[in-house]
C-alpha cells in the first residue's frame, strides 16, 4: 500500500457531497437497468407482487444464501433445480433434511442449506409462510445477517436499507480512495456508511444496491478494474489518483491448515457400499461418507485404515488434495476387502440407488465415484 492510496478519500459533506451521492446513485441505477446480467433469481415469478414484493421473496432468500459463498455462475446453474423442488418456504419446511442437502449438492458449505431449511421452518411456523418485510424480523431468521436482511428488504420490498458484501466494500473503498487505513473492519464500516448514504438518495433502493454489487462483480473487479467501462468513473477518487489497483490493500492470508483423511471404500458381494454419517458439527457436518480416518499430523497407516472397518486387507489406490476455506485436506483413498460374512466395525451398507440419494460432500463424491474404486 503506498502513501497515495493510504490517504483518506474524497468523501464530501454538505451540498457538494449530497449532489455527488445523487449523481452516483442515478448513474448506477441507469447502468444496472441497461447492463445487469440476466440471472434466474432476478426474473419475476408468480410469487412476486404478493405482500408488496417486486420479486419472489423466498427465491430471493434462497439465492442470497446460495450466493454467500458460491460464484454466481454456479448458483445460476443450480438455483432453478432447487426452486423447482422447493418452490415455497412451506415446501422446504416440510422436506427431509437429507433431501435438502442432496439438492444443495454442488454448492458446497452445507451449513447454509441447514440454515435455509431452518429459516423456512420459521417462516412457515411463525409468519404463515410469507417472508417478513421488516429488517429486524428478517434478521431473526436463521442464516440471515445484516447483509442478507438488507438485500431482501431493499431488493424485494424496496426498503431504504444498505447491503454490503465484499464486492461493495471494494467498490466503495475505490470510489472514495479510502482503504480504512489497511484495516478490514474500518473499510467495512466506511462501506456501510457510504452505501447507506447512496441508498438514501436512490430512486429505487433495491436497484441501487444490486447495481453496486453487480459493478463489483463485473467491472470493479478485484484485479484489473475496467475503469473505462465504469458508470461512476467520473466520481471515482481512486481512479483520479491512479491508485485503483492498490485498493483495497491485500490482507495477510493465513495458510490453510493441512489435515489428512484416509478414506476406505468397501463394497460387498451384493455391490453395496459401506458408508457412515459425519458428526453433528464441524467440517461437512451430518454429511455421509465412506468410512474415514482423520489425522492432523500425518496420514493414517495401512493397519489403522484396515482395522478402522475390520477389513482383512486394505490397498491404497489414490490420493488428491481438497481445499476448504481453512483447511487443505489431503485425501488418501483405500480399497478395503472384508472376509466373507465378516461384519464391518462401523457404518451401514447401502445400495447404489441409496448411495446416489445420500448427501455427500464433493470430495466424497469423487472417492465413491468410479475414479478410484470400480
Ligand atoms: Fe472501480 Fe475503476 Fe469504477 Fe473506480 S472507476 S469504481 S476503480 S471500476
Amino acid at each position: 500500500m503506498t502513501g497515495r492510496a493510504a490517504k483518506t478519500g474524497t468523501k464530501k459533506g454538505g451540498k457538494a457531497g449530497a449532489a455527488r451521492d445523487v449523481a452516483i446513485a442515478r448513474a448506477l441505477e441507469a447502468w444496472f437497468a441497461a447492463s445487469a446480467r440476466d440471472l434466474p433469481w432476478r426474473r419475476s415469478t408468480s410469487a412476486a407482487g404478493k405482500n408488496g414484493a417486486t420479486r419472489d421473496p423466498f427465491g430471493a432468500l434462497v439465492a442470497e444464501l446460495m450466493l454467500q459463498q458460491t460464484q454466481a455462475s454456479r448458483v445460476a446453474e443450480l438455483f432453478p433445480r432447487f426452486m423447482a423442488r422447493f418452490p415455497t418456504a412451506e415446501a422446504l419446511a416440510a422436506a427431509d433434511e437429507r433431501d435438502v442437502l442432496a439438492m444443495w449438492a454442488g454448492l458446497g458449505y452445507y451449513r447454509r442449506a441447514r440454515l435455509l431449511h431452518a429459516a423456512a421452518r420459521v417462516i412457515a411456523a411463525e409468519h404463515g409462510g410469507a417472508m417478513p418485510r421488516d429488517v429486524e424480523a428478517l434478521r431473526a431468521l436463521p442464516g440471515v445477517g445484516r447483509y442478507t436482511a438488507g438485500a431482501i428488504a431493499s431488493i424485494v420490498f424496496g426498503a431504504r436499507e444498505a447491503m454490503v458484501d465484499g464486492n461493495v466494500v471494494r467498490v466503495m473503498a475505490r470510489l472514495e480512495a479510502d482503504d480504512g487505513g489497511g484495516q478490514r473492519a474500518a473499510r467495512e464500516a466506511m462501506a456501510w456508511e457510504r452505501a447507506g448514504a447512496l441508498v438514501r438518495v436512490a430512486e429505487r433502493p433495491g436497484v441501487m444496491n444490486e447495481s453496486l454489487m453487480e459493478l463489483g462483480a463485473t467491472v470493479c473487479t478485484p484485479r484489473g478494474p475496467k475503469c473505462g467501462a465504469c458508470p461512476v468513473s467520473s466520481w471515482c477518487a481512486a481512479r483520479k489518483a491512479g491508485v485503483q489497483d492498490e485498493i483495497p490493500s491485500a490482507s495477510v492470508r493465513k495458510t490453510p491448515r493441512e489435515v489428512y483423511h484416509a478414506v476406505v471404500v468397501v463394497r460387498d458381494a451384493r455391490g453395496r457400499t459401506l458408508v457412515e454419517q459425519r458428526g453433528a458439527s464441524g467440517l461437512w457436518a451430518r454429511m455421509w461418507q465412506a468410512p474415514t480416518v482423520e489425522r492432523d499430523d500425518e496420514p493414517a497407516q495401512e493397519r489403522e485404515v484396515r482395522e478402522s472397518v475390520g477389513a482383512a486387507r486394505a490397498e491404497r489406490v489414490g490420493a488428491f488434495a481438497h481445499k476448504t476455506t481453512h483447511r487443505l485436506v489431503q485425501f488418501e483413498v483405500w480399497r478395503g476387502v472384508m472376509k466373507a460374512r465378516a461384519q464391518p466395525r462401523r457404518g451401514v451398507w447401502v445400495s447404489e440407488a441409496e448411495l446416489k440419494a445420500l448427501p455427500l460432500a464433493s470430495p466424497q463424491k469423487r472417492v465413491l465415484g468410479s475414479e478410484f474404486v470400480r
